[in-house]
């Protein structure tokens, strides 16, 4: 599975990622309220909940259960879903289209150059993307136009997927 390698003390450092604000917005889609089934690479092994937390400045915020508080480590590491594996990248939809996006807010994305971030949402449209079930693309789509913002860098346009990996 595509991993993108944001290495463990620059997140324990940041903190932005696995505790959010509002459970409609850049929550992981597995606990999206009333998201449609998804496909299983964006599913975690296990359910997913968001739990009452303390964010930044101890601002209470809703922190995701497979957070492990003392590592800063995701407890479904290595399996955990596809849209928080490839974080930075972000699967968007603009113009009619799918797209891996770069999100600049994370310090991450200034650490690697753009060539970086192409190689990894190569392997991710390889290894994982084409493989999809086109019967999956509706509930991507609307997810993907949900997550888009404007200063999102484009990173790699992606076709419609059409494989046989059942969802
Ligand atoms: S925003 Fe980037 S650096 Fe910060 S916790 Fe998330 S992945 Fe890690
Ligand atoms: S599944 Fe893991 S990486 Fe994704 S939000 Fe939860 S703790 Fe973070």
């Amino acid at each position: 599975m595509v991993v993108l390698p944001v290495p463990g003390d620059l997140c324990q450092e940041c903190g932005l990622c696995c505790r959010f604000s509002d459970p409609s917005v850049l929550t992981p889609w597995a606990v999206r309220p009333g998201a449609a089934p998804l496909p299983s690479p964006f599913r975690p092994p296990n359910p997913l909940a968001l739990i009452p937390g303390a964010g930044r400045m101890d601002l209470p915020v809703l922190v995701c259960d497979a957070l492990r508080s003392d590592s800063y480590r995701c407890a479904f590491w290595g399996s955990h879903p596809a849209d928080c594996r490839l974080y930075p990248l972000v699967l968007v939809y603009r113009d009619g289209g799918f797209l891996l996006a770069l999100d600049p807010d994370c310090p991450f994305a200034a650490r690697e150059p753009h060539s970086f971030f192409l190689d990894w949402a190569t392997r991710f449209r390889e290894e994982e993307w084409k493989r999809l079930p086109r019967a999956a693309v509706p509930v991507l789509a609307e997810l993907a136009r949900l997550e888009d913002h404007p200063h999102y860098r484009p990173v790699l346009p992606l076709p419609e997927p059409e494989g046989p990996m059942p969802s």
